[in-house]
């Protein structure tokens, strides 16, 4: 569609209201009551008015570009103007003519103004209802026709019927024509009600429709006044016509399209009230009896009683439907929102950004909060929940109308950005601003890390999540309350390890660590001599977490040593206890592991001392598990070692066999035990006539158990997962085992019923 131009249809409509105004002030204040002659020049507004409303349609098809349909509904208007004032004009013509009598409608005049009438109606006719099912169809027809007939009764009781009885002698052509014109105005109206949108712009169809009802207006005036009001009533009233005619022009220029609107519903109700007024203008007539009035009451009552009745009816309806509405977007919200803090979900998230990355480029904040767990396991959930309302509200004022603010569950958050002109950076700072100040009634400092990540469209929405939780983890790792932007091969240091970095912090917080004991046995008696100790992890949603995940994780960020300080003191605490219990010679040895990142930690060796002063365990119980690659980092840590030593602790040797160097380290090393790693035992069992490699793995088992003997070091066996395995270790010299079938790694209660056993067997 080419830009309509509003300004020439306006116009036409404030010079055509000018000119009616003028002309009808005038004629009012002047030729009313003047003689006959005068007034003609009334007439002249008729064929001016008609032509500029005929100028106006036309130029509003040369100027917008409409619909087909509309097209054809306003070249049918501008014939009917057009008809209408050569029509009007001949009518002037006799008015001038002859400036004594009262014009009468020529006929020429009239069978114009007739042909200009059925075109109209003929136009509105054609403009198609869009109305699609029977139902609609009977409804729409039944409304017309009570339209029809409850205006017709009126229009005939006060206009026609009047006016072709009365003495003045109206002229058969001036009835047609009010008929006419009233067929259209009815038509015109009825039908628009049911236009619920579409080429022809609805309030331009219904002021077309309307000219119509300006017959009835005349009829009206002329009959309450006399044969003396024509000239008035034609001259005043008649123009209005060409004004509607002009503004339903404005309309349909400025018209925007289709815009679907409920068909009306009061018509029928004032078709009814129509029809009951000539009714009750019966009632004043003297020869009516009292009954025959009482019946038109009645009959005006019950018309009343029903139509309010339909009406209520129809409000109830309407309400219902209004209320049915109302509960489908309340449960549509709450599928989509989280039900604390009300923010979108993680379901609605996702399809917003499936959505946003069909349609063009987007960025996703992953907004994740700083010891957020550690507040609320200490102060409670109901601190916690007020916690979440408020970093709910910190991202609403933050983000603004910028993005979508998301809760993915837990204290994780989320925002899309669909809009590529926004910044994704600049609003995760705004949001790590938001968090700056103290927030809660509690004032807790609560932060956030952020992760931003853009993805351009068509990227799959799995890639795009997880550059941004890549990010986000970067950004905890860059050390909390930051936000840091994914770029190409950021997850290849991070990925894992700084994940798992995040949670041990948190798990250690939240005391998810434990330890597990696993008995060292004689080998030729299965009694317990001493324990190694294994730390657990107890994932709130994993489950039991192995050592062999975390462990390195931990290594890697330096969590360790925290880590490592907890199960030492865990470990010695207990062993303690037990030894406390079952008297000294309960156990030998208690053997925690220890890392090379601890020993290179200078608190360590008083971390050992503390563990050591609390428990009260003495220090010739404790062996430290150390594996080769952790021995072999240079003076410093091998100072610490012989400071170890030298405070009476021994060190084992763990793994060992699988390292490259193990036997030259033990002369630098002072090791007291080594523990013969348990893929030197797998296999053992088929012995020399076994596999080529089972053969080879006894024969390290035999070297390293007369490496042992000849430098006067003890030997445990380690991974021992069956009875011939064990005998043939015995066999091959070792005193002393570990594995799962001599008993697997247990809880501290587990283990006290072991050495409680052992006692009574003992006794
Ligand atoms: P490791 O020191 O060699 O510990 C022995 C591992 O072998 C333990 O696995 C134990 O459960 C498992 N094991 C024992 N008997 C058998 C058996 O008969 N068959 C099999 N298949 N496995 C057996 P876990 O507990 O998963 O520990 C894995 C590693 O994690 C440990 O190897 C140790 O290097 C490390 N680790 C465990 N706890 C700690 C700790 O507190 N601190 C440090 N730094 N490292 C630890
Ligand atoms: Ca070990
Ligand atoms: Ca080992």
């Amino acid at each position: 569609m080419t830009r309509p131009r509003p300004a020439d249809g306006y116009q036409v409509v404030t010079s055509a209201a000018a000119i009616w105004l003028v002309w009808s002030a005038w004629y009012a204040a002047w030729a009313l009551g003047a003689p006959l002659g005068p007034a003609a020049i009334a007439y002249l507004a008729l064929p001016a008015g008609a032509a500029i409303a005929a100028h106006a349609v036309h130029r509003l098809i040369r100027d917008v570009s409409l619909d087909p349909v509309a097209r054809r509904f306003w070249r049918l208007v501008l014939v009917a103007f057009a008809l209408l004032s050569a029509g009007y004009a001949v009518l002037a013509g006799a008015a001038f003519r002859d400036t004594s009598v009262l014009p009468t409608m020529p006929i020429p005049a009239a069978v114009l103004a007739g042909a200009a009438f059925l075109t109209a109606m003929w136009g509105v006719a054609r403009v198609p209802l869009g109305i699609t099912n029977r139902a609609q169809r009977r409804r729409q027809w039944l409304d017309r026709s009570i339209a029809l007939f409850g205006c017709a009764s009126p229009l005939f009781t006060f206009g026609l019927g009047p006016m072709i009885n009365s003495p003045d002698g109206w002229s058969t052509q001036t009835l047609v024509l009010l008929g006419l014109s009233f067929v259209l105005a009815v038509g015109g109206i009825t039908k628009v009600s049911y236009i619920a949108g579409g080429p022809v712009d609805r309030v331009a169809i219904r002021l077309i429709g309307m000219t119509g009802l300006v017959g009835a207006g005349v009829a009206l005036l002329a009959v309450t006044g006399g044969a003396g009001s024509v000239v008035p009533a034609q001259a005043v009233v008649l123009p209005i016509a060409p004004l509607l005619a002009a503004v339903a022009v404005r309309r349909q220029g400025a018209s925007t399209g289709a815009r679907p609107r409920r068909p009306n519903t009061w018509l029928p109700y004032l078709a009814v009230a129509a029809a009951d007024a000539p009714l009750l203008a019966q009632l004043p007539h003297h020869q009516l009896t009292l009954a025959g009035r009482l019946d038109i009451v009645v009959a005006v009552l019950v018309n009343a009683l029903v139509a309010v009745r339909q009406f209520f009816a129809m409000r109830d309806n309407s309400r219902l439907l209004r209320e049915k509405r109302a509960s489908e977007e309340r449960l549509r919200h709450e599928v989509t929102h989280d039900g604390l803090t009300g923010l979108a979900n993680r379901g609605l998230f996702r399809d917003r950004l499936a959505a946003a990355l069909s349609a063009g480029d987007a960025t996703v904040l992953l907004v994740d909060l700083d010891d957020f767990k550690t507040v609320n396991d200490s102060l409670g959930h109901e601190v916690g929940d007020h916690l979440l309302l408020a970093v709910a509200g910190i991202l609403r004022s933050a983000i603004g109308s910028d993005g979508l603010p998301v809760r993915l569950g837990g204290d994780e958050f989320a925002v899309l950005v669909d809009d590529p002109t926004i910044d994704g950076e600049a609003v995760a700072q705004r949001v790590l601003d938001g968090f700056a100040g103290p927030m809660s009634a509690h004032q807790l400092l609560v932060r956030a890390s952020i992760g931003v990540a853009s993805a351009a469209a068509g990227t799959p929405l799995d890639t795009v999540l997880r550059d941004a939780d890549v990010a986000m983890y970067a950004a905890k790792q860059r050390g909390k309350a930051n936000w840091v932007r994914y770029h190409e091969g950021m997850e290849l240091p991070v990925v894992g390890h700084a994940r798992l970095g995040g949670e041990l912090r948190r798990a250690l917080d939240n005391d998810e660590f434990f330890v597990v004991y696993q008995p060292i046995m004689e080998l030729a008696t299965y009694r317990v001599i001493g324990v190694e100790a294994l730390v657990r992890w107890r994932h709130p949603a994993r489950g039991l977490v192995s050592p062999a995940e975390f462990i390195p994780a931990a290594e890697s960020t330096g969590l360790i040593v925290p880590l490592g300080r907890f199960v030492l003191r865990e470990t010695f605490r207990q062993v303690a206890a037990w030894l406390a219990e079952f008297g000294p010679d309960a156990l030998q040895k208690v053997g925690p592991n220890v890392s090379v990142r601890q020993l290179h930690d200078p608190d360590f060796l008083g971390d050992v001392r503390r563990a050591l002063a609390e428990s009260g365990l003495p220090s010739d119980r404790v062996v430290l598990e150390l594996t080769e690659s952790a021995v072999l980092r240079g003076p410093q840590v091998l100072d610490t070692l012989h400071r170890l030593h030298d405070m009476g602790i021994r060190l084992a040797l763990d793994d060992f066999g699988t390292g490259e160097s193990s036997l030259s380290l033990l002369r630098a090393f002072p090791a007291s035990i080594v523990k013969l790693d348990k893929s030197f035992v797998d296999g053992i069992e088929e012995g020399e006539q076994g596999t080529p490699e089972a053969a080879a793995r006894q024969a390290v088992a035999r070297a390293v158990i007369q490496m042992a003997g000849a430098l006067g070091l003890d030997t445990v066996a380690e991974g021992i997962e069956d009875a011939t395995q064990a005998e043939r270790l015995r066999a091959l010299g070792y005193t002393l085992g570990q594995g799962y079938h001599l008993a697997r790694p247990m809880p501290a209660e587990d283990f006290h019923q072991l050495l409680a056993a052992q006692r009574a067997v003992a006794a």
